[in-house]
């Protein structure tokens, strides 16, 4: 078996085309510019390409992208006081502070600082608690992203198994959430559990958030599956150079998969679509307007 290609790239296309169209709409109808303000720390290589991504297709579905740089050496309280001043500016409705920090600033703080409504990551506590109980608010965007792609395939995930690898508070966990609220059977599988190619094989669908390359084998998945490989992983070449590959071995699972994410080009692309849309929705929630309409 060869497995569909699910193509990360077109269906964030296709969202980022849905949401800068509802943008417009609602600059006319309101005179509101979404504003997104991206804040990074330091000179991360990794994190200024994120960054740079983020804040051109903020620009691109018609909001109104901020960008604030504070050098590596920059205090925690520095960062607090940028953080209190976005909160406070009327014309800023998403904050979003790349991580990872460094290390004489305390992540989270950082994350507690961010006023909720403007919390368009989705990493505060009160906005994790307002998922878990199934309350409306902002959902984070990797495992929205993941959500949307797996239901591009499934449609419905009603009564599916669905496996998620990595427990981590940004991925694994708010996507056991959601997964739960879409009432799939779920399981959450981690460091310590025993047998993970046999847990792994469970799964209908399968989600690899793990951060080991290529570490979900071809015989770790169910014939027929849909795997979705959130990993990012920087992997040196023979030749002296690198290359990006996801926490899945590709070429492997694709033989036995029913469908699959590519990395890159997979959960990527469409993680960057979510942060728009939740940008977009924290500016109608701020403005008390209705969700605006958008579609996949
Ligand atoms: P993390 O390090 O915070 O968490 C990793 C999780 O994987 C942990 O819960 C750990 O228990 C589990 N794990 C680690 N090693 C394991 C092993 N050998 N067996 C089983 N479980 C193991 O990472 P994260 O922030 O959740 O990110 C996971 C991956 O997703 C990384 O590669 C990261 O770069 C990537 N990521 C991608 C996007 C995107 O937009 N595509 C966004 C966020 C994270």
């Amino acid at each position: 078996m060869t497995a569909h290609i699910i193509d990360g790239k077109e269906i964030a296309a296709g969202l980022s085309q849905s949401v800068a169209a509802a943008v417009k709409r609602v600059t006319m109808a309101h005179g509101i510019e979404p504003g997104l303000a991206v804040v990074l720390v330091g000179d991360n290589p990794a994190s200024e390409i994120y960054v740079r991504s983020k804040t051109a297709k903020t620009a691109a579905v018609n909001m109104r992208s901020l960008f604030y740089k504070l050098p590596a050496t920059a205090s925690e309280a520095e960062l607090l006081d940028l953080i209190e001043r976005l909160n406070q500016d009327p014309s800023v409705h998403g904050i979003l502070v790349q991580l990872p920090l460094p290390p004489q600033i305390d992540q989270r703080k950082v994350i507690e600082a961010i006023a909720p409504l403007k919390d368009v990551d989705g990493f505060h506590p009160l906005t994790a608690g307002l998922l878990s109980t199934g309350l409306p608010g902002i959902v984070p965007c990797t495992p929205l992203a993941c959500i949307m792609l797996a239901k591009k395939v499934h449609g419905s995930l009603a009564g599916l198994e669905a496996v998620v690898i990595g427990r981590s508070n940004i991925v694994g966990k708010p996507l056991a959430q959601l997964l739960l609220m879409e009432n799939a059977t779920v399981t959450i599988a981690h460091s310590k559990t025993q047998d993970l190619p046999d847990v792994s094989r469970r799964g209908d669908i399968v989600f690899a958030a793990v951060g080991q390359p290529e570490m979900v084998r071809g015989d770790w998945v169910k014939q027929g599956a849909t795997v979705i490989d959130v990993g990012i992983n920087r992997v040196q070449t023979g030749d002296g150079k690198s290359r990006i590959v996801g926490d899945v071995a590709y070429d492997e699972v694709a033989e036995v998969a029913g469908a699959i994410t590519p990395v890159p080009g997979g959960v990527g692309p469409m993680t960057i679509a979510c942060l728009m849309l939740n940008t977009l929705k924290a500016a109608c929630a701020q403005n008390e307007l209705p969700a605006p309409e958008v579609t996949a």
